[in-house]
């Protein structure tokens, strides 16, 4: 039955959780993870938002699709980081449960969630904040939310909910347009839609550097799933899930959700998970040791005829919860003396401080990681030079994943190390276009290697400079590593491919 102008509660965590990583306390995302009431839609009604696409997406879509009235609970981002401290999850979980509760009666339940949570205690979040807001509002009430594709998806997700929306691109620039989506789907179900939707699991962990959508195995079953879609088929949504958060829940995630049939989410499942469990060993990675890496850049460097290239320091992503500060490739490339250098962003508070303090062009004994407790990441100490300031706020780039955003490094420094240029910033994230070096002066465009630290989602804004033959995946030490093998999962279901090469799946009936 639709009302005149429905009342849709809007409540969610955007956090996707390592359990490899340190714990994310309060006091870590306090300057602009949270969004209460008010402030959260004026975020989302903002020209640069700093919440994710799917939230000002789906307000954006339900402005312009008909009356409604939004009821703006709270939306806390906290990013990619270590698990949520647990008293602080609770804190905010009760102050949802007692918001949602007064704010009755509603019609509809959106959840701008990421679907990769864990906190200290609790491994699935995610599951357990959907079927909080079911117990609420009722059997009745449509429940949508919008998912990352490294969600990884639980049962209760699935059950709790109407509808899960999860993104098709990765490196994800279709955040937004999933938010449209998951409004004009909220439409319909407020008009009266029943859905019926299948969830499968495959025991498979697919490295995320495997999980690309330009190319690949991954994209090919996200087009192929696509060509699903019809006026009974809704939606299908296929996660490759966070490796790090080691749940009960990790695997490849299939999702088909259909108008009311659910014999065709059933078929149409059990065909795409079949696919994929058929061609498994091509989600393997091809990574390159740290010696080709030094040698391919000495080469670049000294042979200007050669197309430059970029390395991707894939296990020391910010977006995955590593610390976005390891020194490995840093320092064999300063050691090798390979020209044209440039690497970034590397995460160091005290360092990007201490360049302020000096000034343009001060030369000085760089400390790198003096304050970092993390093992992995490994102090460096190198003579320096400040060769670039910011104050790291610059816009996105428009053909990047940070398109649309306001993009806040904190204080940043350039250094001059040898023949290798850092970007050195204080607000850890990873190096998602080339604004990130380029707005403190570092050219990219001119450069012979380019280091980021970002498993995957540089490769979008990076298009202008690099062509996917010009990027290789370097294999160094790191908290998100794609070799799986040297983590020390606990949590995992088993046997689950690849870890356990036998492991085995018949399709349900
Ligand atoms: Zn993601």
């Amino acid at each position: 039955m639709s009302k005149a102008s429905p009342r849709i509660a809007i409540l969610g965590i955007h956090h996707e959780g390592s359990r490899f990583a340190p714990p994310l306390t309060e006091a870590d995302t306090r300057e602009w993870g949270r969004l209460d009431g008010e402030a959260l839609m004026a975020d989302a009604n903002s020209d640069r938002p700093r919440s994710m696409g799917g939230l000002w997406g789906f307000v954006r879509a339900m402005d312009v699709t008909g009356p409604w009235m939004p009821v703006p609970i709270t939306y806390l981002d906290c990013g990619a980081a270590g698990a949520i401290e647990h008293g602080w999850y609770v804190r905010v979980r009760e102050h949802m449960r007692r918001a949602l509760t007064a704010a009755l009666p509603v019609d509809g339940v959106y959840f701008p969630q990421h679907g990769a949570s864990i906190t200290t205690e609790e491994l699935d979040p995610d599951g357990e904040l959907f079927q909080m807001a079911r117990d609420i509002v009722g059997p009745d009430v449509p429940i949508v939310a919008t998912l990352d594709l490294h969600a990884n998806v639980s049962d209760r997700m699935v059950q709790a909910t109407d509808l899960l929306v999860a993104y098709r691109t990765n490196p994800h620039t279709d955040q937004s347009a999933r938010g449209r989506e998951a409004a004009v789907a909220m439409r319909e179900l407020l008009a009266g839609l029943k859905t019926e939707h299948h969830f499968i699991r495959l025991p498979l962990m697919a490295p995320q550097v495997s999980q690309l959508t330009a190319a690949g195995p991954y994209a090919e079953i996200i087009a192929y799933g696509q060509t699903k879609v019809d006026e009974t088929v809704m939606n299908v949504s296929i996660l490759g899930g966070f490796t790090y958060g080691d749940t009960p829940d990790q695997g490849m995630a299939f999702i088909v959700t259909t108008r009311g049939d659910g014999a065709r989410a059933r078929d149409v499942c059990k065909e795409l998970a079949g696919r994929v469990w058929a061609y498994r060993e091509r989600f393997l990675p091809k990574l390159t040791s740290l010696d080709d890496c030094v040698r391919l850049a000495v080469e670049a460097g000294r042979d200007r005829s050669r197309k430059p290239i970029c390395i991707a320091d894939v296990a020391d992503n910010p977006g995955g919860g590593a610390r976005g500060n390891t020194t490995w490739l840093l320092e064999a490339l300063h050691a090798s003396g390979a020209e044209g250098v440039v690497l970034g962003v590397f995460t160091d508070p005290p360092l990007a401080a201490e360049a302020h303090r000096l000034g343009m062009g001060a030369s000085f004994d760089a400390f790198f990681n003096r304050a970092e407790t993390e093992p992995r990441s490994r102090p460096f100490t190198a003579k320096a030079t400040v060769v670039g300031l910011s104050d790291g706020v610059f816009a996105g780039a428009v053909d990047g994943s940070a398109a649309g955003t306001m993009v806040d490094l904190g204080p940043t420094a350039a250094l001059q190390v040898g023949n290798v240029t850092v970007v050195v910033i204080t607000r850890r994230q990873q190096c998602i276009d080339p604004g990130y070096l380029e707005h403190v002066g570092v050219p990219v465009a001119t450069a012979r290697t380019v280091v980021v630290k970002s498993r995957g989602h540089f490769r979008a804004g990076f298009l202008r400079y690099f062509q996917p033959d010009q990027v290789i995946e370097a294999d160094v030490p790191g908290l998100t590593s794609p070799r799986l093998e040297n983590f020390d999962f606990r949590s995992v279901p088993r046997p689950i491919y690849p870890l356990d090469q036998d492991a085995e799946w018949t399709p349900p009936n």
